[in-house]
Formats: C-alpha cells, sequence, structure tokens
C-alpha cells in the first residue's frame, strides 16, 4: 500500500470551499482546510491577473503549511465595466468582504449599461504548489449576461445577478452539482485534479 497523498486546499471563503470539497472528496488525497492553521493571516492579493494572485496564495500557503496546496483565485468580468469588478471582485464595495454590499455596487453601476454591454464572465484559475513551486495550474470561464433583479438562493457572490442564457436561470437558480457541472471553477478543478493524481502518483 502506498502513502496516502496529503494535498492543503487554500481558500476561507465558505462558498468555494463547500464547491470544491464537493469535487475533490471523491478522490483519494488526503485534504486538508486552512481551519487547520488558523495563525496564518491571509496574504495581501497584489496580483493584477487571477493567475498572478492563485499563484501567490498557493506559494504563501504552502509555505507556511509545509504541504502541498491547491488554491484559486476567481471573479466576475462584466463588459460594460471595462471587466470590473476583476481582481477586485471580493472586496469591489470595499472591506471587510460582504457580498451584500458587492451586489449593491454592481446593481448602482450596471443601470448606467446598455443592455448590450452587459455580459459578463465568471474566471478561475487553480494553481497546485508541490516542492516549493507551482508546477500545475488550469483556468475555467462561463460566460453570461448581468441582471439588475436578483434571482435564486443557491449559490454565493454575485450568483443572483449572473444570468445564464442557455438555462434561462441565473447561477444562483442552479443546483450545487448543476452549477458545478458549467461553472469556472468547476472546470478549472477537472482540468487540474487528474493531473495532480498523475504528479503524485496516485491511482484515480
Ligand atoms: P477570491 O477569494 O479572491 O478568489 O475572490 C473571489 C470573489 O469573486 C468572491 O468573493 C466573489 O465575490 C466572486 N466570485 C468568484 N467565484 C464566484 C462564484 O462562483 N459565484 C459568485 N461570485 C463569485
Amino acid at each position: 500500500m502506498s502513502q496516502p497523498r496529503h494535498v492543503l486546499l487554500a481558500t476561507r471563503s465558505a462558498g468555494k470551499l463547500r464547491e470544491i470539497r464537493a469535487w475533490v472528496e471523491g478522490t483519494p488525497l488526503v485534504w486538508h482546510g486552512l481551519e487547520e492553521f488558523p495563525h496564518v493571516a491571509e496574504p495581501e492579493e497584489t496580483g493584477r491577473t487571477f493567475a498572478e494572485n492563485a499563484r501567490l496564495k498557493a506559494l504563501y500557503y504552502a509555505e507556511h503549511s509545509g504541504m502541498s496546496t491547491l488554491a484559486d483565485d476567481s471573479g466576475l468580468e462584466v463588459d460594460g465595466l471595462g471587466g470590473e469588478p476583476g481582481v477586485h471582485s471580493a472586496y469591489f464595495a470595499g472591506r471587510p468582504r460582504d457580498d451584500a454590499a458587492n451586489n449593491h455596487k454592481l446593481v448602482r453601476l450596471i443601470a448606467h449599461v446598455p443592455s448590450a454591454d452587459r455580459t459578463a464572465r465568471y474566471q478561475c484559475v487553480m494553481a497546485f504548489v508541490h516542492g516549493g513551486s507551482v508546477v500545475l495550474e488550469t483556468h475555467g470561464a462561463v460566460e453570461g449576461v448581468i441582471i439588475e433583479t436578483p434571482r435564486g438562493r443557491e449559490g454565493f457572490g454575485y450568483d443572483p445577478h449572473f444570468w445564464l442564457p442557455d438555462r434561462g436561470r441565473t447561477m444562483a437558480e442552479l443546483s450545487p452539482d448543476e452549477k458545478n457541472a458549467i461553472s469556472h471553477r468547476g472546470r478549472a478543478l477537472r482540468a487540474i485534479l487528474p493531473q495532480i493524481l498523475h504528479l503524485l502518483g496516485v491511482q484515480p
């Protein structure tokens, strides 16, 4: 029997954690959370891109935990807002992180944007650090349109305002499984998981 492989899942966002855990728990790896490292402060997300921030977080938590680490950075880009909130998605309305305030700001700004420019996408980059460096990186995206009136109670963050034209529903009206099947995070995760297993020499 080979030794179990331990991986740290480096996110403190409850919404993301729920979605990622739903996928990774079926894998033959032992997953650890940041609740095991309560004294490690969050790093400053100084990157200009999702990829830079994902790498920065994965490297930081790997160094502080001594474990192989999977981190993600994600956010919403709205075309009519010049790509904002982008890497500022979590703190769009300021600190501390507040989904309701972020959505309020989004609705206020989108009111001045013509409907044709309300197209948007969620982006996610996953980075995996092993042996002290970033060895794997994947990306996922999903296209949608921002609507002013919120719909649905599932998901988190901007989901009640993220309309999926193909589905005729918002992201917050999808079940957790439906969201994971099409979401930016689900796509990035499905791309990186087999690569992590391969790298660590674990049979899927
Ligand atoms: P991060 O923790 O720096 O990656 O911040 C990501 C932010 O982007 C979250 O706090 C949300 O505001 C937004 N975001 C990312 N993914 C989603 C999603 O799946 N649904 C809704 N909002 C999301």
